[in-house]
């Protein structure tokens, strides 16, 4: 059984369609990444998955339950932006542990997940620090943080690299690729990075203007690309 199913998932804004009826299935321990050109619905399906936006159509199935009316604090996932605002009043570790905070869990088991979760992320030495006191890096470290402290059945990451600079995101994706090893979870990944897609997927969803133009490996888009946009988007000679 898949972890993820869509049916027919389709957004309105209004008049205008932004999702269109979509199908798809994400396995257990996959990494999927979503990709296409800015505008053309990534962050709407996974807002939708996320439980943030509800959908005009279709149902969302999380581990064999039907989500829509589920809301995002009880889906079972975890979700980490571009923009992943940390307070800037609380340490690393208030940061990391604020969700368990909220949800009542006792300060020595917070702490011991917190501490957890920093090792994986060598975070350890700065469990103390501010927010400020930290590089785009290591900022972005604690949003991944928060998320694993969750311990999430899929984690949703929309777009998390974009605003790291080069050599970073080069060494980003190479950490998310050894966590996604680690935690053995399940991952959903948007980009319209073409590199990052191929690099690190085991499943591309190719997204344009809504709808899913073709889902496959990352070999079997480059050497079988269903058609032109797709082709050109993920740069095979056909
Ligand atoms: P992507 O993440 O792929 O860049 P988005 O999902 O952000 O794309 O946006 C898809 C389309 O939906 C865009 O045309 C965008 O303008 C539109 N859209 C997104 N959110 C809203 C909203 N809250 N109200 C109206 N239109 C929206
Ligand atoms: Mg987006």
């Amino acid at each position: 059984m898949a972890t993820l199913q869509l049916s027919n998932i389709t957004k309105r804004f209004g008049d205008t369609e932004v999702i269109k009826g979509i199908d798809l299935e994400v396995n257990d321990r996959e990494f999927v990444v979503f990709v296409g050109p800015s505008g053309c619905g990534k962050s709407t399906l996974m807002r939708m998955i996320a439980g943030l936006e509800s959908a005009s159509e279709g149902d969302i199935v999380i581990d064999g339950q039907r989500m829509n009316d589920v809301g995002p604090a009880d889906r079972g996932l975890a979700m980490v932006f571009q923009s992943y605002a940390l307070y800037p009043h609380m340490t690393v570790e208030g940061n990391m542990g604020f969700s368990m905070r909220l949800a009542g869990v006792p300060k020595e088991e917070r702490r011991a997940k917190v501490l957890e979760a920093a090792k994986i992320l060598q975070l350890e030495p700065l469990l103390d620090r501010k927010p400020k006191a930290l590089s785009g890096g290591q900022r972005q470290r604690v949003a991944i943080g928060r998320a694993i402290v969750r311990n999430p059945s899929i984690f949703l990451f929309d777009e998390p690299l974009s605003n790291l600079d080069a050599a970073l995101r080069v060494q980003m994706r190479i950490e998310l690729a050894r966590l996604h090893e680690e935690l053995d979870a399940t991952m959903i990944y948007v980009t319209h990075d073409q590199i990052e897609a191929m690099t690190m997927a085991d499943k591309i969803v190719v997204l344009h203007d809504g709808v899913v133009e073709q889902v496959g490996s990352p070999m079997a888009l480059y050497h079988h690309p269903r058609n032109r946009f797709v082709a050109g988007f993920i740069g095979s000679p056909k």
